[in-house]
C-alpha cells in the first residue's frame, strides 16, 4: 500500500518524558558543533507524530497524502516545524540550565499554541468528556498542534519544569538531549542509561584503570 511508512524510516527514541521534549530530542549530536537531524522533510515529521503518539495511524496516511496533493504546503509546514523545534529546544535547555529563555524563542512557542488552540475540541469519552483536537481536512501541521500545547503545559507547569533537565554528556559537547527528570530522588543524570550513562561509566572505568591520568 503506497501510504504505508516507508520500510526505511528513522526509528525515533522517546526519552524525554513528554511529547515537546522528545520533538526536540529529534536532532542528535550538539547543535552547534555537530547535528545529526533526524527530520529531514515532511514525512519524517510525520514519521516521528506517528511514533511518539502526537498522530494516529490513520491520520498519519491522511496527512502523507495530502502532502503529496500539496508538496510546497508540506515543505512551509515542514519549515515551521523546524523553527518550533529550535524554539523548544532553546528555551527547555536554558531552564535546564537555569538561563532565562530568549523571547523570541517563547514568541515562536506563542504563535505556534495559538494555532494549534483554534483546533482543541471537546469530545465525549469515558465517563463524560476528553480534550483532542478537531480533524480539519488538509491541515498539515496537525503533528504540531500537541507539541506546542505539550510544550505550554510543560512551561507553565512549575514543578515539572524543574525536572527537566540536558542529559549529563552536555558538557563534553556528546549529546545534547533533554529530559524530565522523573526518578524519585531526581538523580537521574542521563537521557539513557543504555547510551550515554554506559558511555559515562566506561570513561570513568578507563579513567580509573589508567590511574585518573586524563
Ligand atoms: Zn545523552
Amino acid at each position: 500500500m503506497s501510504d504505508a511508512p516507508s520500510r526505511t524510516e528513522w526509528h525515533f527514541e522517546l526519552l524525554g518524558g513528554r511529547l515537546c521534549l522528545d520533538f526536540a530530542n529529534t536532532v542528535s549530536g550538539i547543535r552547534e558543533l555537530d547535528p545529526r537531524d533526524r527530520l529531514q522533510d515532511y514525512a519524517g515529521l510525520v514519521s516521528w507524530g506517528r511514533q511518539a503518539g502526537a498522530v494516529g495511524e490513520a491520520q498519519a496516511r491522511k496527512l502523507l497524502a495530502e502532502a503529496r496533493r500539496r508538496p510546497a504546503d508540506a515543505e512551509a509546514v515542514f519549515r515551521e516545524a523546524i523553527q518550533l523545534r529550535e524554539a523548544t529546544y532553546r528555551a527547555f535547555l536554558a531552564f535546564a540550565q537555569d538561563r532565562e529563555p530568549r523571547p523570541a524563542d517563547l514568541d515562536v512557542l506563542n504563535a505556534a499554541l495559538g494555532r494549534a488552540l483554534s483546533h482543541r475540541r471537546i469530545r465525549r469519552g469515558g465517563t463524560c468528556c476528553a480534550l483532542g483536537w478537531d480533524e480539519a481536512p488538509g491541515a498539515l501541521d496537525a503533528v504540531l498542534w500537541p507539541v506546542a500545547a505539550s510544550a505550554a503545559e510543560l512551561l507553565v507547569s512549575g514543578d515539572d519544569l524543574s525536572l527537566v533537565r540536558v542529559c549529563g554528556l552536555f558538557d563534553s559537547h556528546e549529546c545534547g538531549w533533554l529530559f524530565l527528570d522523573e526518578t524519585k530522588s531526581h538523580t537521574r543524570r542521563w537521557c539513557s542509561m543504555k547510551d550515554c550513562g554506559n558511555k559515562a561509566k566506561a570513561r570513568r572505568h578507563y579513567q580509573r584503570v589508567k590511574g585518573g591520568a586524563a
